[in-house]
């Protein structure tokens, strides 16, 4: 095995052993990206020289658990000194002054920062083709796409360019992502890590996560993420369990659920099967597993593309020229300033979510579009309190195909809209969940989301953990040997 292919926990053990210094990782981490890189497009800012600098004065006794461990963040992270663009033409020279939270908890820790990684712009979409500077390439094969919006966070784990990375999920832009590209996704429950400082796209939905070979890893970097914190108002002030400690407690007498209206028509049949034969196995290992309805769930796509949209509206009416953003140097007052640097920095699909947002909120519409989804959120929310009454976890496949071809759903909005029907009741409701990979269909990975309640993190990370100690797939993506 080579360094780069290793997950956190082994380059920690082999670190604290003396067998690697922290320059062979970082080292055997950028030659990686070098040779896989130009084919799969992860990156839209790469520090090698800061990478290679930080690695070689580093000392793993004196620091903390991340000590010589190069990661990569979503470029939605404002990172002090490194552009932060949201893969976006308005924020492409901004270089923020400060780190966000999350990022600087793992800076903290020791880790190597070692570059941003690619997105749909704003974190709007499903395939990290509305990223305006390239698409990102799913490793497994090169014609598809990575899933999004957190696609170059997923792709650059799986094409092992970094142990782990961050990305943020609002209506599933890590689970998807993770699901598409065969990794684990681990979406916690919203309030439970910092949103200081992450660049906001629908603040009642937003939550940052983590990418990871696998759930041991997730559990770690949980560990130095989670917490509450001052600056963010919605961060919750709860006691952080070590969620390693999780790991070893199986599954016996667990009680598993998986959701009827999420085994659908719209399913893929290899997709279903692979799923049903993981609850199998929970069921053979001492877990009872039974069917339940969430019967608002097949509201929960419309209600969500309402409110994230409005909130969206409402967040980036700040990117307006004057006080963040791309500048039009041609106006001649204010209002054409705005106007021409707004129609210039953003993409299509934003201003699309823009008008969408705008119009919800709009005097006259707001009580049947944006209250109505308000209400059908609570329903959503109710349907899992009663589920969690009698449930510990909730199974279900993580998304209803496997990744698609790039430029496939370009052209049609509402079909991309639709990748995201299972993984945004979670949101809705606020809920952890994760994605594990648990089989593949014509080559490429199927995910399995493993929901839980609020604030219990651990219990999902415990039956992710147990399942992937007998299920783990050993195929690695056709990138070549290197
Ligand atoms: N794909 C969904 C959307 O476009 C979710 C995005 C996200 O979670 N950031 O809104």
């Amino acid at each position: 095995m080579e360094l780069y292919e290793l997950t956190v926990h082994q380059l920690v053990n082999l670190l604290d052993k003396g067998e690697v210094s922290s320059r062979e990782i970082a080292d055997s981490i950028l030659d990686r990206i070098q040779s896989v890189e130009s084919k799969v497009k992860a990156f839209l800012t790469l520090d090698e020289d800061r990478a290679r600098e930080q690695a070689s004065q580093t000392c793993r006794q004196a620091g903390g658990f991340l000590q010589g461990i190069p990661y990569g963040l979503k470029d939605l992270f404002c990172t002090r000194g490194m552009r932060t663009t949201c893969a976006s033409r308005m924020l492409e020279h901004f270089v923020p002054p400060y780190d966000a939270t999350a990022a600087r908890k793992l800076a903290q820790a020791g880790g190597i920062l070692v570059g941003k990684l690619n997105m749909d712009e704003f974190a709007m979409g499903s395939s990290t083709e509305h990223s305006a500077f390239f698409a990102t390439h799913n490793p497994w094969d090169l014609e598809r796409v990575p899933g999004g919006s957190s696609g170059g966070s997923a792709a650059a784990v799986a094409a092992d360019e970094v142990p782990f990375s961050l990305g943020s999920d609002t209506g599933g832009s890590i689970r998807q992502p993770a699901s598409f590209c065969g990794v684990v996704g681990f979406r916690p429950t919203y309030g439970r890590v910092s949103r200081w400082g992450v660049v906001a796209f629908a603040s009642s939905l937003d939550q940052v996560g983590v990418f990871s070979k696998d759930v041991r890893d997730s559990a770690l970097v949980m560990n130095l993420i989670a917490g509450h914190d001052p600056l963010d108002s919605t961060s919750v002030n709860l006691e952080v369990p070590d969620y390693t400690a999780f790991l070893n407690k199986g599954i016996k007498g667990m009680k598993i659920a998986y959701p009827r209206e999420h085994f659908g028509p719209g399913v893929q049949n290899e997709i279903k099967q692979s799923v049903y034969q993981a609850l199998q196995w929970f069921e053979q290992n001492g877990a009872v597993v039974e069917e339940v309805s969430l019967p608002h769930s097949e509201y929960a796509l419309p209600a969500y593309y309402l409110v994230a949209t409005a909130e969206a509206s409402a967040n980036l009416a700040r990117f307006d020229g004057v006080r963040f953003g791309l500048r039009d140097e041609g106006a001649d007052n204010i209002i054409e300033l705005f106007s021409r640097s707004r129609a210039n920095g953003f993409g299509a699909e934003v201003k699309r979510r823009i008008m969408l947002g705008t119009y919800a909120l709009s005097s006259g519409y707001y009580d049947a579009y944006y209250l109505k989804a308000l209400k059908v959120r609570r329903l959503i929310w109710e349907d899992f309190q009663k589920v969690f009454g009698d449930y510990d976890l909730i199974i279900s496949p993580t998304t209803p195909t496997t990744a698609f071809k790039l430029g496939e759903k370009l052209g049609d909005p509402l079909t991309e809209y639709m990748t995201d029907i299972l993984t945004v009741p979670v949101n809705m409701a606020g809920l952890p969940g994760i994605s594990i990979p648990c089989g593949f269909a014509g080559g490429l990975p199927i995910g399995m989301q493993i929901i839980g309640k609020a604030f219990a993190e651990g219990t999902i990370l415990q039956a992710a953990y147990a399942f992937e100690q007998s299920n783990r797939p050993n195929q690695k993506p056709p990138l070549g040997v290197n």
